[in-house]
């Protein structure tokens, strides 16, 4: 086993904020797909966000997601209660989502102008608003839905997550921002664990199988789009390779040993610093 301790930044890197971290016994008694999903992509910048608690500034792209994110929750809950919000209310929920609470860490707008991004996300939701495929008076059956499942007999633990929306009739939606077009093929590849965990999710709270699982990507071009890949409901052998991955995550974790995994995903890796003063 190496080194498990926070790698040192490098002299001239902003102070990383550090919040506490969580134990590696808390970190295997739950398990979420976003947290498999970063496990999967790195065990270093799993430990550095997740064990050692490193925040570091947002970025523009994750603020600009996160703020679509917050108005189409609010669109999904407006029409739930059965009365949908006009787009002076779009635009009300966009502002409110778009500052920053005070005390919040600033975002890094390095190259990206704020105004710009600013524009930028609100046109991506007016696409959403004008493209979706969704009536606007079809009642959901659940909108940011707080789920778990214990998957204590198969020796697994308890699996976590949030359903951004479920339409009627047991569509699960997920909403995802991106810079670039999506392949479908690639997307339904990439989003297996998310979307196989949200079936796990959906079936252990209703007792229903969906009948199916719709992403829907928010590209951020010039002139925005909307890209609607329908992933289908998972099949057994999703959640069998699901239960390997978890069953994986577990023993790795235990290890104590966050190696590195240089690759693609290094270019928009937050702790590229702390990572090249790793040991
Ligand atoms: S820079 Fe790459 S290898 Fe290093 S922690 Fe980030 S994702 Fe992992």
């Amino acid at each position: 086993m190496i080194a498990f301790a926070v790698p040192p930044a490098p002299a001239d890197a902003p102070e990383p904020v550090l919040q506490p971290g969580r134990t590696i016994e808390e970190l295997t008694s739950t398990v979420s797909a976003s947290r498999l999903s970063t496990w999967l992509q790195c065990r270093l910048k799993f430990y550095l966000r997740y064990v050692a608690g490193v925040v570091k500034p947002p970025s523009a792209a994750l603020h600009v997601g996160k703020t679509v994110h917050a108005v189409l929750q609010q669109w999904s809950l407006a029409r739930w209660r059965g009365s949908p919000l006009d787009a002076e209310a779009i635009g009300a929920v966009f502002e409110a989502a778009w500052t920053q609470p005070e005390g919040a860490v600033p975002i890094a707008w390095e190259a990206e102008d704020e105004a710009d991004s600013k524009a930028n996300a609100l046109a991506v939701i007016e696409t959403y608003l004008r493209d979706t495929p969704i009536p606007v008076d079809e009642k959901p059956e659940g909108v940011e839905v707080s789920v778990e499942m214990d998957l204590a007999s198969h020796g697994l633990p308890v699996l976590v997550g949030v359903l951004d929306l479920v339409r009627a009739g047991g569509r699960i939606v997920d909403f995802k921002t991106t810079g670039r077009t999506p392949d479908p093929k690639m997307v339904r590849h990439t989003t297996e664990v998310q979307t196989t965990g949200y079936a796990l999710l959906y079936r252990e709270t209703t007792g229903q199988r969906e009948t199916g699982i719709e992403l829907h990507h928010l590209v951020k071009l010039k002139t925005p789009k909307l890209v609607v890949t329908e992933a289908g409901p998972a099949t057994d052998q999703q959640v069998n390779r699901l239960f390997h991955l978890i069953d994986a995550y577990v023993d790795d974790l235990e290890r104590r040993d966050p190696i590195p995994s240089p690759g693609m995903q290094c270019s928009m890796c937050e702790f590229l610093g702390e990572c090249r003063a790793w040991v």
